[in-house]
């Protein structure tokens, strides 16, 4: 027998599959989409079995040993890997890796194993005959009393005695995995849906592929749309895969998820640690769980028989995978599945993207609506404080108006939440006297003041150091640190208002397992009245007591240099918005910007979608961006900049010649030149069809697969450019 082998060794030279034999006493074992350990040159390594043969034309070596008992890449998701690679240029062994949980991924580290739970129960033996000393005794009866009794328990007993028992017959052992987390069964009773929501459901029609978009405002009950479909397809005996943004919306979500389908689910989110993820993914592969709910490659759980995928807040840029290979958009991999599946693909969102909006406009996406919220109410209103106006008048980062609205909720025994937009912006030191910023020695980008520990620290290198004492410039004593870290909002909101509760929730604080949950917790018991937080309270938290929620600053996603810059803002704003007034009572929303006549701000103001959506449109179209034009980025990188630049330009004159109808841009620095010591180019390409496309970029990486001195990195349709 022999096999085709794909190892796992990312190196673009060796992308290929191997023949290797197998020796007769492992033949039994062997199934495509299992791991083998091969030799290979001087080392062992670890490969996917893609072929079965019966012979081969090169002088092959036997296979080491077989590593899995169960498959781990069905057929389905052999083709997809192959399909990834094609659309993404990406190695085929990275499509395999990218859609395991890391405890499969060759080379980790640290092993992790399954866990498993011993029972025991009674042997084949008359009772009455036996003769057993005292701890002997307590043990055959507590197991007789419940019939099946964990190890744990009777060894507290006498470890000694359960051996004996054991080795009389008396005891009888047996084995079963033991997953690291655990879901209660107990189901809530749902709500009735409304009209609305009864059509939205009425409209999909399951067992045929179509891709649909749910476009509803925040509070519209989407969630509760969602969890009646999938009602519907586990009834059918099929399964579901519901993708969230990230970690941060999963605990409220999953927990709704939970308490409607019980164990049902599995939860892929960031917050597991890799035994529970390796754990999650065996329940799946196993049937035991037929909803998985997770981020970006939660789309890749191996589910069989899929009858539905959900993509909810599908305007997030975190479904686009952008640091590393393969890069690929978790909604193009849902439409590949939902295809495979003959099943609907839902994207849901309150301000869906524009490339999702102008496919549903064109009909080649479903439209579905859901406009008003549940509770009936209207959508909060919103104030805009010019900042321009409020300078001079200024407490730290309060304007009057936000202290006066904050003071109003305070004192009905209302709840807030005040946002700080940090995207793209960070807390920087600088001198007083010669204006000095901190660079790291690595990347160019400036060093972050950390006041816990009086560092400063590179986020893109993980470089730190003591904050100066001087100027390393002018020698001036008085260094200054500037920008807004949630810390010094935090005391400056103390300070104004000394009697109130104040969660800050952020990176810093949400870091430790379970922390995040404690505080939605917390935060939902009314132990805090204000919750202060980056990102991570923009989205998908629903709390009945918030009424106000501010906007400390709404200019920073404005001013990064991104085409998508507006469409952010206004996604943003519109979501963080979105927190007040989801019960009862009427909510409120105050922004401060510097910028407050930005059509961004002002369509956010009046909830006006689909007058940001024409707009935004318009612009798209002029300037040749999408969803009018597909992009492709592609960046050079490597030690010597001046090599870079000289290849980075014959990549360009070679895409000149050979792409008839795209817009060649670049080669220009990215916008960080330099990260941990790589200079960094970037050229973009601007493109409706271009049939050649990717087999000139083929041949592009082709040609430098070998040469250790530069990197190339192709991005399709990138989340972001530079
Ligand atoms: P969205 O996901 O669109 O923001 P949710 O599904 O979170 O909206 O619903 C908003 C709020 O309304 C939630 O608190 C939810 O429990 C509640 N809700 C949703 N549907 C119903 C319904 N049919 N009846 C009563 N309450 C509902
Ligand atoms: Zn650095």
């Amino acid at each position: 027998m022999i096999i085709g082998v794909l190892v796992q060794l990312s190196n673009k030279n060796i992308d290929k599959v191997f023949d290797y034999s197998v020796p007769s006493e492992l033949q039994d074992m062997i199934k495509i989409g299992i791991r083998v350990e091969v030799p290979f040159g001087k080392q062992v390594l670890e490969g996917f079995v893609l072929e079965i043969k019966d012979s081969s034309d090169l002088d092959v070596k036997d296979i080491l040993s077989v590593k899995d008992e169960e498959v781990i890449l069905n057929d389905e998701l052999l083709e997809l890997g192959k399909r990834i690679q094609s659309d993404t240029l990406a190695t085929l062994i990275s499509c395999y890796q990218v859609m395991l949980p890391k405890a499969l991924k060759a080379k980790q580290g640290n092993v992790i194993n399954k866990k498993f739970d011993t029972f025991y129960y009674l042997g084949d033996v008359n009772i009455s005959d036996l003769k057993l000393n005292d701890s002997q005794q307590r043990i055959v009866d507590l197991v007789l009393e419940k019939g099946k009794v964990l190890r744990k328990e009777i060894v507290d007993i006498s470890l000694s005695s359960v051996n004996t028992l054991e080795k009389k017959g008396i005891l009888v052992s047996e084995k079963t995995e033991h997953y690291r987390l655990s879901y209660s069964d107990e189901k809530v009773e749902k709500f009735p849906l409304t009209n609305d929501q009864e059509n939205v459901v009425n409209e999909v029609i399951l067992d045929k592929h179509d891709v649909y978009l749910l476009h509803g405002v925040t509070g519209s009950g989407k969630t509760e749309v969602y969890m009646e479909l999938i009602e519907k397809v586990i009834d059918e005996g099929k399964t579901s895969i519901v993708l969230v943004p990230e970690i941060s919306l999963t605990p409220q979500m999953v927990k709704r998820f939970q308490n409607r389908f019980g164990d049902k689910i599995a939860a892929l989110h960031s917050a597991l640690n890799d035994g529970e993820k390796y754990d999650e993914w065996r329940r799946i592969v196993r049937g035991e769980a037929s909803i998985v709910i997770g981020a970006r490659s939660a789309i890749f759980a191996p589910l069989k028989n899929i009858g539905l995928i959900i993509i909810d807040e599908e305007h997030s840029d975190s479904y686009k995978q952008t640091d590393t290979n393969p890069r690929y958009s978790a909604k193009d991999i849902a439409i590949i599945r939902g295809e495979h599946y003959n099943c609907p693909v839902i994207m849901g969102s309150a301000t869906p993207s524009l490339e999702v909006m102008a496919r549903a406009q064109k009909g080649v996406y479903k439209y579905l609506s859901l406009p008003n919220r549940v509770n009936g109410k209207s959508l909060p209103s919103v104030e805009i404080i010019d900042m321009n106006q409020s300078m001079g008048r200024m407490r730290g980062h309060f304007s009057e108006t936000m202290i006066k609205s904050i003071e109003e909720i305070l004192e009905k025994d209302e709840q807030i939440i005040l946002f700080l937009n940090r995207r793209g912006y960070s807390s920087f030191v600088t001198c007083k006297n010669c204006g000095h910023t901190f660079k790291c020695p690595h990347c160019d980008i400036t060093l972050t003041y950390h006041k816990s520990s009086n560092t400063m620290r590179c986020h893109y290198c993980g470089y730190g150091t003591k904050v100066y004492e001087v100027c390393p410039e002018c020698n001036e004593k008085s260094l200054n640190n500037l920008g807004v870290g949630t810390q010094k909002v935090e005391e400056e909101l103390n300070n104004l208002f000394p009697n109130a509760r104040v969660l800050r929730m952020d990176f810093d604080t949400t870091s430790r397992k379970g922390m995040h949950e404690e505080m939605i917790n917390s935060f939902k018991n009314h132990e805090y009245d204000i919750l202060l937080g980056t990102q991570i309270v923009t989205k998908g938290l629903d709390f009945s007591n918030v009424t106000l929620v501010g906007v400390i600053n709404a200019d920073t996603s404005l001013n990064i240099p991104d085409f998508r810059s507006s469409e952010n803002t206004f996604s943003l704003l519109s979501q963080v918005a979105g927190r007040s007034g989801r019960s009862s009572k009427t909510g409120k929303v105050v922004i401060q910007t510097y910028n407050p006549d930005h059509y961004a701000i002002s369509f956010a103001k009046n909830h006006d979608y689909v007058g940001f959506y024409n707009k935004e449109m318009e612009i798209r179209r002029i300037l040749k961006y999408p969803p009018f034009y597909y992009l492709c980025f592609i960046r050079i990188s490597g030690k010597d900049p001046n090599y870079i630049f000289g290849e980075a330009n014959k990549i360009k004159r070679s895409l000149d010649r050979n792409l008839l109808h795209t817009s060649i841009l670049g080669p220009s620095t990215c916008s960080v030149f330099k990260v941990n010591n790589i200079y960094r180019y970037g050229i973009i390409l601007k493109y409706k069809k271009e049939d050649n496309l990717k087999v000139i970029l083929e041949k592009i990486l082709d040609h430098y697969k070998s040469n250790s001195n530069i990197k190339i990195d192709i991005d399709f349709n990138p989340s972001q450019i530079g």
